[in-house]
């Protein structure tokens, strides 16, 4: 068993987390990564706190996937106390943040794939940095661009770990697509998650584009499905956001339906319409400014309202007060799929079997953003991407050992 040797391409989180297991089995691993150093998303993810997982119940965790029934199996295999007790194992110490968020204790990704890189190599996983990979010969190896020319390798098995469409410069820039669609392999388009969308904003809002619109909620199609008390930013392009991209799955699928998509927004949702109606009549004869800022109206919101509200409404409460509770912003687009944080889309489960291997690809595995499954950020990405490099090492080990 020790003798068989596996091929992982692409050295991010689920590549890596693939060779961790691997190479805990007793396997011979070599990792391939096309980039002069590793982990460059997971570094990039790290930069403004790494929200690796979450520490919710499973039952709520599985829900924020697309296809929760498909992931649940391989969460379950490393889950969020899983990746927590794997970080204190390498001497990082996480904890648990608002509304759940886990975070390590230095919040930055750098020092924990220190310690993961060290023990792996004293494991002694082989990592090729510089090797891109382009696709298979006709005898079903692999080859590769390096800086000494075109590699072949062959293994076992393979992992492909390649990583999904978005931030090309960092590594993973989904030219794998044409390469395993060519073998056959089904794979729903790449398209941009977690991402910006496009508007376009009056005079109103420009003094106030880059600043956060706090504490407010929003929804597509029903307020029942909204996210509550969260932020966004209008931005020269449109609008972005943790509550822009904890719905940009909605909103991505009403703008490719209908080119369009309608983003509710309510910006005061602590409080009801009628008590929002009450607070802007009774500050009696004073200037609009006034009354808004005193009903918690001031600034971006303001402006929000001054945008969508024609003006001989502006001294109106009720027509106000609806607005404000419910403002429709018309998204006309989404922003490149370059600058997504995640990417919808990928290699679609009916062509894989239950332990992650390619049925057109016999030995050939594939985990990671690669696969066509989407969520929300908040620890759900990484979360995903371990537990499937965790899940298809183990679909490795099963049929190298059976
Ligand atoms: C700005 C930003 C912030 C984020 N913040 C968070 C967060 O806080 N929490 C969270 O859960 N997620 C976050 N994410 C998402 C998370 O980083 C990704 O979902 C995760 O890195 C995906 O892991 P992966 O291993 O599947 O792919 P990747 O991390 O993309 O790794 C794929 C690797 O494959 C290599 N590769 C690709 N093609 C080839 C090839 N042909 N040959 C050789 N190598 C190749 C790439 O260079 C890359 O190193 C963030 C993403 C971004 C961009």
């Amino acid at each position: 068993m020790n003798h068989k040797h596996i091929i992982i391409i692409g050295a991010g989180p689920a590549g890596l987390m693939a060779a961790d297991v691997l190479s805990a089995a007793g396997m011979s691993v070599d990792v391939y990564e096309s980039k002069p150093s590793v982990g460059r998303k997971f570094l990039m993810a790290g930069k403004g706190g790494l929200n690796i997982t979450h520490n919710e119940p499973i039952c709520d965790f599985i829900r924020r996937y697309d296809q929760p029934e498909w992931l649940k199996p391989m969460i379950d295999t490393f889950d969020a106390t899983m990746i927590r007790a794997w970080m204190e194992s390498l001497g990082v110490d996480s904890f648990v943040g608002t509304s759940g968020r886990v975070f390590p204790l230095e919040m930055k990704a750098a020092p924990l794939l220190r310690r993961w890189l060290s023990s792996l190599k004293k494991r002694g996983v082989r990592v090729h940095c510089r090797h891109y990979w382009q696709g298979f010969n006709d005898d079903g190896s692999l080859y590769f661009k390096s800086v000494d020319g075109e590699i072949t390798a062959t293994a076992d098995a393979t992992i492909l770990a390649l990583g999904g469409g978005s931030w090309a410069s960092l590594g993973s820039d989904g030219a794998w697509v044409d390469i395993l669609a060519a073998k056959g392999v089904k794979i729903n388009p790449l398209s941009p998650s977690n991402c910006g969308f496009k508007a376009t904003w009056s005079e109103f809002i420009q003094p106030h584009l880059g600043k956060p619109l706090k504490n407010i909620s929003g929804w597509v199609g029903t307020p029942e499905e909204g996210i509550s008390s969260s932020e966004a930013v209008l931005t020269t392009y449109g609008i972005e956001g943790g509550l822009v991209y904890a719905l940009s799955r909605p909103l991505r699928e009403e703008v490719i339906a209908n080119g369009t998509a309608t983003l509710y927004l309510d910006l005061l949702p602590h409080i009801t319409e009628a008590q929002l109606v009450s607070r802007l009549t009774s500050s009696g004869k004073q200037s609009t400014d006034n009354t808004w800022r005193k009903a918690g109206l001031e600034g971006v919101k303001g402006a929000i309202i001054r945008e969508l509200l024609p003006k001989n409404k502006w001294s109106d409460s009720s027509s106000v007060a609806a607005c404000v509770k419910q403002c429709p912003i018309v998204l006309t687009g989404m922003q490149p799929i370059d600058e997504a944080i995640s990417t919808a889309g990928g290699v679609m489960r009916e062509s894989m079997s239950k332990d992650l291997m390619l049925h057109a690809l016999p030995n050939v595995y594939c985990a990671g953003e690669m696969l066509d499954w989407d969520a929300p950020t908040g620890g759900y990405l990484l979360t995903a991407s371990f537990a499937s490099g965790v899940f298809a090492a183990n679909g490795v080990l099963k049929t190298l050992t059976s």
